[in-house]
């Protein structure tokens, strides 16, 4: 017998059910980006090896042992699946000029690749929305990123999702904290583990960031970056924190957090949950104002950041709007027949319901009775069920059949199928809109918004 075949360790197949939760959460980005001007970019999945290398750093988790890179068969090319989309979306931006003519808002989502270990809210193909805002040099962005993350979260009805904020000042300030960062790691050089060790010459700040809990002392009593800043990334620090706090957002400035990528500089965060267990970063970003000079562009002050969607889905089932997370779109109206005429009038009746708009759910396939049909019908969430026997084909009829909320069976001239049903919809229902959406209960109550996009 032939073995059957699994996908990739750590990719995951998102079937019906989940793939919908998908689809209403894509509902709520796709409206709140366009509420703070955001218009879409869509990248390649394999991008050059080096453009990795170069923008997220060679010392780094995702460079040194994350990323799945190949040789192109055909020519030697060397590739690598995107493990982030920040590298991908300044290398566009730079290829077509639009690092030219004032900031640009741009987000793009997708699929990211990472070899990892897999486990909960850690795979090796998971997904990122991610927003770049290229152009822009003052703190009031890096606000408005972290403003925005807010209110997502208040959308989706997810409470318990925290700031972490730190500043990782310039190139030269980092310098300067670096040299006083190792010469304290130096002193407690016995004591670090093995990534410490090797971290502790080439890439230190790391350190500060590590999970391990026999370190933890170390690395909290280490130099702080934050004292080694100048007076204009403290002016910039300090007015991002002025414009949270009128915003009304807490946070909380952490000194460890260093961020995995190399690009970052000024302002970094972390939006952290503590209810998905080790996994409980769900957005991460900051400033990148050397990246895309880095990248062979012209100098462009730029921040961004990259939600994790598996996490925020999960995190979205758990608490928040899940009510609204798991709506599925149910048919308007299900199609039964019984017959070989009746089958052809039933075709043609689906293709005219759905030309003003309906949507229609044909029973296809192994005819079966009246009766099977009808439970399928109703297990559908159709609105109503049209039937078309021997003698409505005959006549040229067609019978409608309210399924929710009682109403009468009425028979129809096919010749006025559509006006019949969409009268029959409109009067049967009332919490019924014409994408056949199950509406969320609180759903845009608080932003006054009525149309399932909350
Ligand atoms: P972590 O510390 O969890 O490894 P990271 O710093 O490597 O995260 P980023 O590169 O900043 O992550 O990516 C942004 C977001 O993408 C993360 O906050 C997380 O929500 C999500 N993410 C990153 N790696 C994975 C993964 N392997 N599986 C699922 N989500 C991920
Ligand atoms: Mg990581």
């Amino acid at each position: 017998m032939t073995k059957t075949l699994h996908a990739v360790r750590g990719m995951n197949d998102i079937l019906p059910d989940e793939a919908e939760v998908w689809e209403n959460f894509d509902v709520i980005i796709r409206d709140w980006l366009k509420g703070y001007g955001y218009r879409p970019i869509r990248l390649p999945i394999v991008e050059p090896t080096p453009l990795f290398r170069r923008a997220i750093g060679e010392v780094t988790d995702i460079v040194e042992k994350e990323m799945y890179s190949f040789e192109d068969a055909l020519n030697g090319e060397k590739l690598t699946l995107r493990p982030e989309g920040t590298a991908g979306c300044v290398r566009a931006a730079i290829q077509h000029g639009l690092t030219v003519g004032g900031g640009r808002r741009l987000w793009y989502q997708g699929p990211m690749f990472r070899h990892e270990r897999p486990q909960k809210g850690r795979y090796r193909q998971f997904h990122q929305v991610g927003v770049e805002a290229l152009g822009f040099a003052g703190p009031d962005i890096d606000a408005e990123l972290i403003v925005m993350g807010a209110r997502l979260w208040g959308q989706l009805g997810l409470a318990d999702v925290r700031l972490e904020l730190n500043s990782l000042g310039s190139a030269e300030e980092r310098a300067s904290h670096r040299a006083a960062l190792i010469a304290y790691l130096e002193k407690h050089e016995d004591a670090l583990d093995e990534d410490g060790r090797r971290r502790l010459h080439s890439n230190p700040l790391r350190i500060l960031d590590t999970k391990n809990p026999a370190l933890q002392e170390i690395a909290e009593a280490a130099p702080k970056l934050l004292d080694h800043l100048g007076d204009a990334s403290r002016a910039h620090f300090e007015t991002v924190q002025a414009m949270l706090d009128d915003a009304g957002i807490a946070y909380r400035v952490n000194h460890r957090l260093v961020r995995g990528l190399d690009y970052y500089n000024r302002t970094v965060f972390e939006w952290v949950t503590d209810r998905l267990g080790a996994q409980g970063t769900v957005c991460a970003g900051g400033r990148y104002d050397t990246l895309v000079e880095q990248l062979g562009g012209k100098p462009l002050p730029a921040a961004g950041f990259a939600m994790g969607v598996e996490r925020l889905l999960a995190l979205w089932l758990e608490g928040g709007e899940a009510e609204y997370a798991i709506a599925r779109p149910a048919p308007d109206v299900y199609v039964v027949h019984q017959g070989e005429r009746a089958q052809r009038l039933a075709f043609r009746a689906a293709e005219t319901l759905r030309d003003v708009g309906l949507n229609i759910l044909l029973h296809c396939g192994e005819e079966g009775s009246f009766k099977s049909q009808m439970r399928k019908a109703d297990a559908s969430g159709a609105q109503l069920a049209l039937v078309i026997g021997d003698d409505e084909a005959a006549a040229m009829e067609v019978s409608i059949k309210p399924l929710r909320g009682g109403g009468a069976q009425q028979r129809a001239p096919f010749a006025v199928l559509a006006e019949a049903v969409l009268d029959t919809l409109h009067g049967s229902s009332d919490d019924h809109d014409s994408h056949g959406m199950i509406e969320p209960e609180n759903a845009g109550q608080d932003a006054g918004v009525k149309d399932g996009s909350v």
